[in-house]
């Protein structure tokens, strides 16, 4: 893991970023887009109001943060300047980046060999499959991927945050967490 925190610092050169944390034992890997302004400050993944989802998530499915591995596609913060404050604003990652961490991503998942890899939205789910699925049409499948010749599960679900003020799409998110459960209770 060291050689790929390195790899990753390479890449990054001085800006600050935010690695992947958990357990290498972890059975489930949940890869988010990219860390914010929050995480930034606290430099871990998921804090703030997306560590608030993540604490919802993590209920339904009844399993403690410690016991997963979390991680993003994109190790730095995305930002632009506003135009009415001039300060910072968190922006979606672009192709650039998020071609720029497919390795770092892979590193991750060769390392810690999940059972279940857990995507949130678009973005991580084609970062690693290099493909350009929508996540309205594979969310709460599973999917399969081959990396260094050993197969992995994938289970794609929406990004907690793009599903906030759409209560429809936060009914068919909370049904995909509860069959993730069930799928989960198998390993
Ligand atoms: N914070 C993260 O670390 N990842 C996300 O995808 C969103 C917020």
């Amino acid at each position: 893991m060291e050689k790929l925190i390195k790899k990753c610092m390479n890449l990054c050169q001085e800006e600050e970023f935010i690695f992947g944390e958990g357990s290498r034992k972890a059975k489930i890997m949940l890869i988010g887009e990219a860390p914010g302004e929050n995480e930034i400050k606290k430099k871990r993944p998921f804090v703030g109001k997306a560590g608030k989802n993540l604490d919802e998530l993590l209920s339904i499915l009844e399993i403690n943060r410690a016991e997963i591995y979390i991680t993003n596609s994109v190790k730095i913060r995305p930002y632009k300047i506003s135009e009415k404050t001039g300060r910072k604003i968190n922006r979606s990652p672009n192709k650039e980046e998020i071609n720029k961490f497919r390795e770092i991503i892979i590193g991750e998942i060769e390392y810690v060999q999940p059972k279940i890899i857990v995507t949130l939205g678009n973005i991580p789910l084609n970062q690693i499959t290099e493909k350009n699925i929508k996540i309205g049409d594979c969310h709460g499948k599973l999917m399969k991927i081959n990396i260094s010749e050993k197969e992995y599960k994938i289970f794609p679900l929406y990004h907690p945050a793009s599903i906030i003020y759409n209560r429809k799409l936060k009914d068919v998110y909370i049904e995909d967490i509860i069959i993730l459960k069930e799928i989960i209770k198998k390993y």
